[in-house]
């Protein structure tokens, strides 16, 4: 028996004028099969898990027949790649299939990823390789699951078409979901256009549909720039703080809605240095783990370029009020770092006075190559000083320094009023166990294409769920990886 599956689409974007977006239906893959269904996410959405798992579901996920009330778009956005403008990029392999409220009355995007050509594909196959698609949806759940904003994957599922790169690879479809897939690229689409009213009537759409509060503001367009450089401050901070590296922080990469968003070239790292670069193609170390604030900054400035004539009439006068909120970034990342920071290593209250101490600890660290996150699961319980002088003594591998710096971090704990097993508990919720690991990605990429089996990816998805439980010290999840299984480097993979 067919299941039905009615889903309540609402197309908000849609209602948006022609020049936002192209309308087209995604291309009908030949023998979809389902990988995986995020059952929680679908439940979140209001969505029929029994009917998405059906035929008529598989049908609908894969994009071979349209949902009734879906208006499938691809979305128009241009976007700084590396520095360097690009008037066009767009949907390239991806459609909008329209938006739909959760239980609250949050709107979420429902997007097909891979699903075929658009008019902004340019060369592009408009298709996605299930290596793509596997790795998105492990990492982009494990940061969401770790608490950081980011899209999430309703779906992976296998299009049943070999596609060609280096050599032929399982086709693949991600079905991704988020608040909106609106980037400062799409500001620049316009803004590059010399578009002023479409400008003006897509920051009205941010504003409604992210940002209702700012109309109160006196100068509501400025607020906005205000509250969007406020999230990506603190969405870097985040990553930061778990030693995130984006890889490919472009402006269309940019989400005004402050949630991370393409997973291409990421990674966590393992051994920590702050110049640490993952990416096949960042050759100057462009998005480079210490880089990102940085880069938040300079791709917020462009989001402000867009924005000018909203400001004021006058540009001399616009300026000057966006750089006042511009000059605030900094302050903002730094207020949002030390807090991430000083929580991970058990103090409460923050102060400017403790990023000697902070600063000091990634020195060590640094020197020492020590494994970012292990570094910190372990500094949880060597908080308690009487219990752990020998796990102290061995973690920095006997760098000279690092006594001194304990006997630093055991004062300033005893300003701080936790008892000490809270303050192990409290750390342990900040500092996660696992992570997303290069090596542990690659490895159920790989058992994927050689084995055709899902197992390592079912494994990891299904770990990266609890991310903060503490797990034996053995456990594969855990350990950093083996010299022959690091990562050396992370590719775009489309
Ligand atoms: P990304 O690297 O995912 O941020 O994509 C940059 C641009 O390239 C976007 O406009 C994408 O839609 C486009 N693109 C990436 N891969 C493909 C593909 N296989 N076919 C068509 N367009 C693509
Ligand atoms: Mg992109």
């Amino acid at each position: 028996m067919r299941q039905a599956l009615t889903i309540s689409f609402q197309n908000t974007y849609a209602r948006l004028p022609g020049e936002f977006y192209a309308r087209l239906s995604p291309e009908k893959m030949p023998t979809p099969r389902l990988l995986k269904l995020n059952e929680d996410l679908a439940k979140k959405l209001q969505l029929d898990v029994d009917a998405l798992q059906s035929e008529a579901g598989i049908e609908f996920l894969s994009g071979r027949v349209e949902a009734e009330g879906s208006e499938p778009l691809a979305m128009a956005y241009a976007g700084h790649q590396f520095g360097h403008f690009v008037p066009q990029l767009g949907d390239g392999r991806a459609l909008l299939l329209g938006e739909v409220l959760d239980g609250q009355g949050r709107r979420y995007d429902i997007q097909l990823k891979g699903s075929g050509r658009t008019p902004f594909s340019r060369r592009g196959d408009g298709r996605a390789t299930l290596g793509s698609v596997l790795r998105e949806y492990i990492v982009s759940e494990g940061m969401s699951a770790l608490g950081v904003p980011s899209t999430r994957a309703l779906a992976a599922l296998l299009s049943g078409e070999g596609i060609m790169r280096e050599q032929v690879f399982p086709g693949a479809i991600f079905v991704r979901v988020a608040q909106s897939h609106i980037r400062v690229g799409t500001f620049q689409f316009f803004a590059a256009r010399g578009k002023k009213d479409l400008v003006k009537t897509l920051a009205d759409y941010v504003i409604e549909r992210h940002y209702p509060a700012v109309k109160e503001a006196e100068n509501p367009y400025l607020a906005l720039l205000d509250v969007v450089s406020q999230r990506q401050a603190n969405l870097v901070a985040h990553w930061m703080a778990l030693g995130f590296i984006h890889g490919v922080m472009n402006t269309d990469n940019t989400t005004l809605s402050g949630e991370t968003i393409d997973y291409g070239p990421c990674a966590f790292m393992d051994t920590y240095h702050p110049d640490t670069v993952y990416s096949s193609i960042d050759h100057h170390g462009r998005y480079a783990y210490g880089n990102q604030p940085n880069i938040a900054l300079w791709n917020m400035s462009r989001l402000a370029e867009t924005l000018l004539f909203l400001v004021d009439a006058n540009e001399d006068k616009a300026v000057k009020k966006i750089e006042q909120v511009l000059v605030k970034f900094p302050e903002y990342f730094s207020q949002s770092w030390r807090l991430r920071m000083g929580r991970k290593i058990g103090i409460q209250n923050t102060g400017e006075e403790d990023e000697k101490l902070i600063g000091d600890l990634l020195g060590l660290m640094a020197a020492s190559k020590a494994d970012f996150t292990n570094t910190f699961r372990r500094l949880c319980v060597l908080s308690i000083k009487e219990s752990s002088l020998t796990g102290r003594a061995n973690l920095f591998h006997g760098q000279e320094k690092s006594e001194d710096w304990f006997e630093r971090w055991d004062k300033r704990l005893e300003c701080d009023e936790m008892e000490p097993d809270e303050r192990v508990a409290a750390m342990q919720k900040v500092n996660p166990s696992i992570i997303p690991r290069n090596h542990l990605v690659e490895n159920a990429i790989q058992e994927a294409l050689r084995e055709n089996s899902f197992e390592a990816f079912e494994y990891i998805i299904d770990a990266l769920k609890t991310p903060f439980v503490e797990r034996p010290p053995r456990d594969k999840l855990v350990l950093p990886p083996e010299p022959q299984e690091v990562v050396e480097q992370t590719f775009c993979g489309t």
